[in-house]
């Protein structure tokens, strides 16, 4: 968890990142969704017993950054986060979370939602 938070209030915003390199399949990443606007892969470090990532094509730094014309973009990856989210078969429920800047504990500065569950979620998050 510090680590976590060290990292967020370590990142910079701006310029290619991890993700961008992951789209380009430039280094390799457990993807199990693709269309036109947007993938879908597994977390690197899961915070639950399933944790995917959806992440547009088109590098929109944050969502407080993001564009009135980003909507439909924005609209159409929480459509495929549930779509995934019952493939994978988290019949039981699951969580989206958008971090935003460091106190909201963004460490890659491209959006992405993540999406978690497979266990039972606490509430409030920390
Ligand atoms: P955030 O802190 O909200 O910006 O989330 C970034 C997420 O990306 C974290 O949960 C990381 O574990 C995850 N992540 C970073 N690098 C990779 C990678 N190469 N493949 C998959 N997930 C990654």
């Amino acid at each position: 968890m510090a680590d976590e938070i060290a990292k967020a209030q370590a990142a910079k915003a701006g310029g290619d990142t991890i993700f961008g390199k992951i789209i380009r399949k430039e280094i390799p990443a457990k993807i199990f969704f693709e269309d036109d606007q947007c993938i879908a892969f597994h977390d690197v470090t899961p915070q639950a017993p399933t944790h995917f990532l959806v992440v547009p094509r088109k590098p929109i730094v944050q969502l407080s950054k993001a564009e009135d014309s980003d909507a439909a973009l924005l609209g159409h990856m929480m459509i495929v986060a549930k779509k995934c989210a019952e493939q994978i078969g988290l019949a039981k429920g699951y969580r989206l979370v958008v971090n935003d800047g460091p106190d909201g504990g963004q460490s890659v500065y491209h959006i992405h939602i993540h999406v978690m569950g497979g266990r039972q979620l606490g509430w409030p998050p920390g």
